[in-house]
C-alpha cells in the first residue's frame, strides 16, 4: 500500500465515522419527545401486535421484542 492508498483509506474511514455519528444523532433526536401514542400497535418488521406494556415502556417503539433483539444483534455485529 503506497501513501496515496493509505490517505484514501483513512479518508473513507473518516467519512464512515462521520456518517455513523450523524445516523446516531438522528436516531437519538427521533426518540426525543416521543409518547406512547407514537408507539406502533404492530411490529414494523413482523407485524405481530406489540403488547401495551412494551408500548408504554418504550414510547415510540416500532418493533416487538424478538425483532428488536435481532436488530440489536445486527447493530452490535456492525
Ligand atoms: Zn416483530
Amino acid at each position: 500500500m503506497n501513501n496515496r492508498d493509505f490517505e484514501r483509506a483513512s479518508d473513507l474511514e473518516e467519512r464512515w465515522r462521520r456518517d455513523a455519528i450523524a445516523d446516531h444523532a438522528r436516531a437519538m433526536a427521533a426518540w426525543e419527545g416521543k409518547t406512547v401514542a407514537d408507539s406502533a400497535e404492530c411490529c414494523a418488521v413482523c407485524e405481530d401486535p406489540i403488547p401495551q406494556g412494551r408500548r408504554e415502556a418504550w414510547p415510540g417503539i416500532q418493533t416487538c421484542v424478538a425483532c428488536q433483539e435481532d436488530l440489536d444483534l445486527a447493530a452490535s455485529r456492525f
